[in-house]
């Protein structure tokens, strides 16, 4: 009988893609993959760690899993990803001793054989011929172009977790380009810490424009850029960007914060102006681009005055979609030492500052976009996203009725309303 595993993904869509290759490898091996709760033996819990709250996710997860397996519904705990990336293995073995197995991010390809090893008990020879699986729906895919990040904020964990950049081949990329369009993706959402620092290692300079060019010569109807690194924004990106007809006209681009100062603390590589002049560069060259980024609220010497300027920032430069958190002090960084911390009540207060101010602004600029006509692919249950949104992570489209078509098929919808932060719209 095949050993039959679940699998729980926390975090992000970097993370989701690594749980895809571990499904990946286990299917290879013969394992079956089931829902979570189905008589499953083996549960893989693949982790974030990169803020507190995460952390206290990872940990409220693994607690959970232990006491499944001292009352016999599971019989192997697996815990992969951030969270073991993040510490180190003798501290997480005495405080876990009931986890089976650990692998950080550099350690999962081995998870096939180390499995199989505590399953059979004997070493186990993989299948070489690879069953690729994912664990989004067909009609979209994540494309992950990178691992690991030299930027070096100094708020942020993950050059620690996942180490020093490292871009993957041209060809291993195209390849699973090919392999998802093959498995009916109309859509590859490319995902990195830095998308646009991909190739610096291969070729000495960034050069996302170079993949860029390869994957839309590929039959693909939007490729997706997320991840964008405000520094590393040029005009051979933004002319590739305008210049490709199948790359959508959406640029995702965490922007953590504008006060220069505070850009500068985050060591963040760029100032205030420099970020205005990216942004009017990209918006004058790009019709009708659909922008998305993040900040950070309650960083270490924030004032209430930076906090205006954020909020003066998106009246100014109109982002289409906008998310917001709070400052979480990491021991390893160096904000963590930084002076003049900013409680976390006041933090969240300012995000609750930017993120009205954006509503308002949302529901001043969204009736601009009503009686005009989008393609848009099907997510189901009456709801479909344009170019303008991200799956996962963005607003979506209501529609009035059902359009009677699968998942992934495309529609044409004209805008007749809106919802909060998402649009009302009719099929055509
Ligand atoms: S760009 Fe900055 S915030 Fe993003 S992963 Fe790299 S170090 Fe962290």
């Amino acid at each position: 009988m095949k050993p039959k595993f679940s699998l729980t993904s926390l975090g992000c869509a970097r993370s989701l893609v690594d749980s895809e290759h571990m499904v990946d490898q286990l299917n290879q091996i013969g394992f079956e993959m089931v829902p979570e709760g189905s008589n499953e033996s083996i549960r893989v819990l693949n982790t974030c760690s990169f803020i507190q709250a995460a952390i206290d996710e990872t940990e409220a997860n693994i607690a959970e899993l232990i006491r499944q397996k001292q009352v016999g519904d599971l019989q192997y705990l697996v815990v992969a990803g951030c969270y073991p990336s993040r510490y180190k293995r003798h501290i997480l073995e005495d405080k876990y001793p009931d986890v089976d197995l650990w692998f950080t991010t550099k350690e999962e390809h081995q998870l096939q054989v180390k499995l199989s090893e505590l399953v059979f008990q004997k070493r186990f020879q993989p299948n070489p011929n690879r069953n690729y699986l994912k664990l989004t729906p067909n009609h979209f895919s994540y494309l992950k172009i990178s691992e690991g990040c030299n930027n070096w904020c100094s708020f942020c964990t993950i050059p620690k977790i996942r180490g020093e950049h490292t871009s993957k081949s041209i060809e291993t990329i195209l390849n699973e380009a090919k392999i998802q369009l093959a498995m009916g993706a109309k859509e590859l959402v490319l995902i990195a810490e830095d998308t646009t620092c991909w190739g610096e290692d291969l070729y000495g300079k960034p050069s996302l424009s170079l993949l860029l060019n390869e994957l839309a010569k590929l039959d693909v109807m939007w490729i997706r850029i997320m991840y964008v690194f405000p520094s590393r924004v040029d005009d051979e990106f933004i002319a590739t960007v305008k210049n490709t007809p199948n790359i959508a006209n959406y640029i995702d681009m965490p922007i953590q914060h504008v006060n220069t100062n505070l850009l500068s603390a985050m060591n963040r590589q760029h100032s205030k102006d420099f970020l205005c002049g990216i942004l009017n560069d990209m918006k004058q060259e790009i019709p009708d681009l659909a922008l998305r980024t993040t900040f950070i609220t309650g960083f270490p010497g924030e004032t209430s005055a930076m906090v205006d300027e954020v909020c003066q920032f998106i009246d100014d430069y109109e982002f289409s979609q906008l998310g917001c958190f709070t400052y979480s002090k990491e021991r390893e960084t160096r904000s963590a030492k930084m002076a003049h911390p900013v409680s976390l009540a006041i933090a969240q207060q300012r995000l609750d500052t930017i993120m009205t101010k954006q509503y308002h602004l949302l529901q001043q600029r969204m009736p601009a976009y009503l009686n005009k006509t989008y393609t848009c692919v099907y997510e189901g249950n009456k709801r479909c996203r344009s170019y303008m949104q991200a799956p996962d992570v963005d607003s979506l489209i209501i529609l009035d009725q059902d359009p009677n078509i699968q998942p992934g098929e495309l529609t044409d919808v004209t805008l007749t309303g809106v919802s909060g932060y998402d649009f009302l719209g009719h099929c055509v």
